[in-house]
């Protein structure tokens, strides 16, 4: 088991790539924090993953706001006293052409999207640095380091995620706290069906491997960068989407 022993922090993972790996990380034998905004949503969960035997625990807090991530943070530090791994993964996708997006979605999309993994980031970063190791992992995506058509809001969100990620991999180097970024291609999962169906169809004649990515193809990336099995890697963004050609 690849993460026995480690405490893991997963932010939205109440569906889709979080909910898969917070199961992925139980599986490797890690105490998984689950976060979600909705507490029906994440007892459900927690207490299905408890019934298969894993050591998986609540954290309900809307990412975006500052003072409930601050308070989820105290209670984690006095159940545990100790975080080795943060999965920043908690996103919205709110498309729109430039000329017709809202102050509110680029508001809401940026506090979400960007503004949670600072906030999350600084309290991990605290605990982390205690024991001198732990593990950041951003959920970037292909829209943030290529950019798209319709995704300026989208995709600047996750742009910044990656200048957060090699800014932290500097800083947090000498404290052996690793930050590294996945940016996800085209995902089978609420926010991929989200999308118009001709825009479904470009994305998917966009992928050289022909096939949509399973959430799980995140999940496994993102066991490797928890792991030690990636203790030399740092300040990466790791593209897994099949290669998408965007
Ligand atoms: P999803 O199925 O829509 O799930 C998003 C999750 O984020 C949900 O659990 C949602 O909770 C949670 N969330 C949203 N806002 C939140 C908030 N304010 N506080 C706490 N949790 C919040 O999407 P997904 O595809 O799994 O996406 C996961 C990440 O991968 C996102 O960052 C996304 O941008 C990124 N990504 C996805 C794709 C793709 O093709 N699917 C591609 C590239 C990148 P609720 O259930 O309460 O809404």
């Amino acid at each position: 088991m690849l993460l026995k022993g480690k405490v893991a922090l997963i932010t939205g993972a109440g569906r889709g790539i979080g909910l898969t790996t917070a199961k992925r990380f139980c599986e490797e034998g890690a105490t998984v924090y689950v976060n979600g905004r909705s507490a029906e949503q994440i007892n459900k969960i927690v207490l299905d993953l408890q019934a298969e035997g894993f050591d998986a625990r609540g954290l309900v807090f809307d990412v975006a706001n500052a003072d409930e991530v601050k308070d989820a943070f105290r209670l984690l530090i006095k159940q545990t006293k100790t975080l080795d791994i943060l999965v920043n993964n908690a996103g919205i996708l709110d498309d729109a052409l430039i000329g017709m997006v809202t102050v509110e979605q680029i508001k809401r999309t940026f506090e979400i999207n960007t503004f949670s993994t600072l906030y999350t980031s600084q309290y991990a970063a605290r605990l982390m640095g205690r024991n001198k190791s732990g593990s950041i992992i951003n959920i970037s995506s292909i829209i943030g380091t290529n950019g798209n058509t319709g995704q300026a809001v989208y995709g600047g969100s996750k742009a910044a995620v990656i200048g957060i990620t090699k800014s932290l991999a500097k800083e947090l180097a000498l404290s052996n706290i690793r930050v590294n970024a996945v940016a996800p291609g085209f995902i089978k999962t609420d926010m991929a069906f989200s999308i118009p169906e001709d825009k479904f169809k470009e994305r998917m004649d966009s992928i050289a491997m022909a096939r949509i990515g399973e959430p799980a193809d995140i999940a496994n990336t993102a066991v490797y960068l928890a792991s030690d099995l990636s203790s030399y890697v740092t300040g990466q963004i790791i593209g897994v989407d099949g290669g998408m050609l965007i």
